[in-house]
Parts: structure tokens; sequence; C-alpha cells
């Protein structure tokens, strides 16, 4: 499966893309959501990790355009250090099937996935 991680931190796509990696996954990086939309422009993903604060265009940022302007398909999970019930509520409303809290650990992650594509 191909990921994309979207996260203004290289150290946390670093440390993501190599959970995935040991869980047979690929990941590419963007680091906000404006490079999301041009990386989507030519690559077909299969999942999106989504960070929620970042420069240029955040997460529900994101999440907005991917609702008005249908940039991919692929099953949206935030990523943030909230656990507010609000902001979770609002990031499932704006089109995210997921969140998951960070730091995370691998098995978190993994049981993520199966949640979201089972
Ligand atoms: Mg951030």
């Amino acid at each position: 499966m191909k990921v994309l991680i979207v996260d203004d931190s290289k150290a946390i796509y670093m440390m993501v893309s190599q959970m995935l990696k040991e869980i047979g996954h690929d990941a590419l990086w963007a680091e906000d959501g404006v490079d999301a939309c041009n990386k989507l422009a030519s690559e077909k993903v299969d999942l999106i990790l989504l960070d929620w604060n970042m420069p240029n265009m955040s997460g529900p940022e994101f999440l907005e355009e991917n609702g008005a302007e249908n940039i991919t398909d692929a099953p949206i999970v935030m990523m943030t250090t909230e656990n507010k019930p609000d902001f979770i509520k609002k990031a499932l409303q704006l089109g995210a099937v997921e969140y998951i809290m960070k730091p995370f650990t691998s098995d978190i992650l993994q049981d993520k996935l199966e949640l979201v594509f089972e």
C-alpha cells in the first residue's frame, strides 16, 4: 500500500514512514496541504495520514479543499495531538475516516490501518 504522510515535521515523516516500511507499506511525504494537493495531482495513493497544524494549508483546510475539489478518494486519517471531542468531531465532519493521537506506536498504527480497511 502507498501512504501519503502530510506533516510539516520531517521528523514525524521519518518516524511514521519507518513504521509503515516495517509493516510492508511505502510512504511519500507532503510537507503541508498545498504540497499534498500537488503530489496527489500525479500520484495515486491508498491512504493519507494528515497532520492538523501546518503552514500554508492545514489539515482541516485540506479536508475542506478535498470536499470541494475532490482531490482524492483515498481514506484520510487525521494525526493530531488534540483529543478534544470538538476537534475529532470537526475532522470527521470534514471527511476524515479516523483519527490517531500523536505520538503513536507502530502497533497502534497497524490497528488503525486494519480498522480503516476492514
Ligand atoms: Mg504540524
